[in-house]
């Protein structure tokens, strides 16, 4: 690896506020139905039924960001529903891990519902830490990979998709600055990956 351009990429995004945002607070225990009582809860506090003692823990997200690169090197991005948050902004194909996938599942649905394409995963760019709002923590899996098949479709949330090298990157309006960062670094040169193994994890 080439030591002169050797990227670190962070993208943990320091938080606005207590986490526990109103839509994550819940009105009932889900243990026993018994009604929570609302008050302001402390940073780390949690809701706690009075009842059965059930506490309501809360947990970041945990999501995918896929870099797909073509042959020639130029990164796929896809601009946003307009509707959609951040929306007519351009960003990184990824979502959300489904309970019954597993991360390499997910960036290769994600990548073919949003943009029609089959890719290879290669490694794991970075894993990173967003507290995008108090209501909104993801930890993302940022992986790099390469088209093998399809030809780009936008679909999904995506109205659009296009391939840049790194003066267009330049000049795309980006929805999340984490976007802007990850692909800076792909463009800086000499991406420092995390292999996947096949001993633990199936490509
Ligand atoms: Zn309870």
């Amino acid at each position: 690896m080439d030591e002169r351009c050797r990227v670190h990429l962070y993208q943990v995004f320091s938080h606005s506020g207590p986490l526990a945002g109103n839509n994550r607070r819940l009105r009932h225990c889900p243990q026993c139905g018994a009604r929570f009582a609302e008050r302001v809860l402390a940073r780390f506090e949690r809701q706690r039924c009075e009842r059965c003692a059930a506490v309501h823990h809360l947990n970041p997200a945990p999501g995918i960001t896929m870099l797909v690169r073509s042959a020639a090197g130029e990164i796929l991005i896809g601009r946003r529903r307009a509707t959609a948050r951040y929306g007519n902004r351009w960003c990184l194909p990824g979502g959300y891990i489904e309970y019954e996938e597993s991360f390499i599942d997910t960036a290769r649905r994600e990548v073919r519902e949003e943009t029609g394409l089959e890719v290879r995963i290669d490694g794991i760019v970075n894993v990173v830490s967003n507290h995008l709002d108090d209501c909104h923590h993801t930890l993302v899996i940022v992986l790099l990979g390469e088209m093998v098949a399809g030809s780009p479709e936008p679909g999904d949330d995506l109205t659009a998709l296009k391939w840049i090298d790194r003066h267009a990157h330049a000049g795309i309006d980006y929805a999340f600055e984490a976007d802007r960062r990850i692909i800076d670094g792909y463009f800086a040169g000499g991406l420092q990956m995390l292999p996947i193994d096949a001993r633990i994890e199936q490509r």
